[in-house]
């Protein structure tokens, strides 16, 4: 009996020892990734507001201004992404339509979509679709997987169309959220990889790894699913489902 409690005492310590390094590992990575990716805009930033001399002509100024905003955006999309870490507030559900979902995230990302010349085609019920959700998180999801699809069309040819779908729909007793581009589609690699915290195919400053992996986690809390696969004529379909209100049914 003794030798048991002493094994089993051992055995307690080393999942202590083994909790505790895997926290300070992601501590770490994460560390190491905002450092990195905010560091990067900061530099750069740096770099720019020297060149804006007292002698530097209106179109110098106008266009670093420009360069300037470009880069306080990135870090804004970098800190929205880390909110999810840091808000406890907004775990409260309550009932969210999923349409005013896909109009809130559209305002955030119209503008990014207009820039990368893609053709934007929303289908959807004129009933509302109603779940039980955390109205900002749900946004979250969809902002993401919107970035995620221009992200990706940006490697397009410029013969290639770029095109974006964002469509509603119900099915049973579930609403059916899908995001589809006409991008390069998801690599094998990928496929793989996608929902791992710090994968990332992107270029540093640009990707982070976390769209996916946060994302997948707020839909479980909604007993949903998150999935995704290539499509046949090309490019790649994420499919969101949440459960429907009761009532809606
Ligand atoms: P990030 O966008 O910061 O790279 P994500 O977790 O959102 O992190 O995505 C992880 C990886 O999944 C991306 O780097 C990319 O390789 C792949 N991926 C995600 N969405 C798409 C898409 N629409 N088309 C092709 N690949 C994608």
């Amino acid at each position: 009996i003794i030798e048991r409690k002493q094994v089993e005492s051992a055995l307690r310590k080393a999942e202590t020892d083994l909790r505790r390094t895997s926290k300070l590992t992601a501590m770490g990575q994460l560390s190491a990734s905002i450092t990195h990716e905010l560091g990067q805009p900061l530099s750069a930033m740096r770099t720019y507001i020297a060149s804006l001399g007292a002698h530097s002509s209106q179109e110098t100024q106008d266009k670093t201004l420009g360069k300037l905003t470009s880069l306080v955006e990135r870090m804004i999309s970098i800190t929205q992404q880390l909110r999810y870490f840091a808000r406890s507030g907004d775990k409260e559900m309550r009932r969210v339509n999923l349409k005013d979902t896909i109009q809130g995230a559209l305002n955030s990302t119209q503008p990014a979509i207009q820039a990368a010349n893609v053709t934007l085609d929303i289908q959807q019920q004129d009933k509302p679709v109603n779940v039980l959700a955390g109205s900002v998180r749900m946004e979250q999801v969809l902002v993401n997987l919107i970035r995620n699809a221009l992200d990706a069309m940006q490697e397009n040819p410029p013969e290639k169309p770029r095109h974006l779908l964002i469509r509603l729909s119900t099915e049973k007793d579930k609403a059916v959220l899908t995001v589809e581009d006409s991008g390069p589609g998801i690599s094998e690699e990928a496929q793989k990889m996608l929902y791992e915290p710090f994968y990332s195919t992107k270029p540093s400053g640009i990707g982070m790894g976390l769209g996916l992996a946060i994302s997948t986690n707020i839909i479980a809390e909604l007993e949903g699913s998150l999935s995704a696969e290539n499509r046949a004529e090309g490019g790649a379909r994420f499919v969101v489902t949440v459960p429907l209100l009761e009532r809606e049914k």
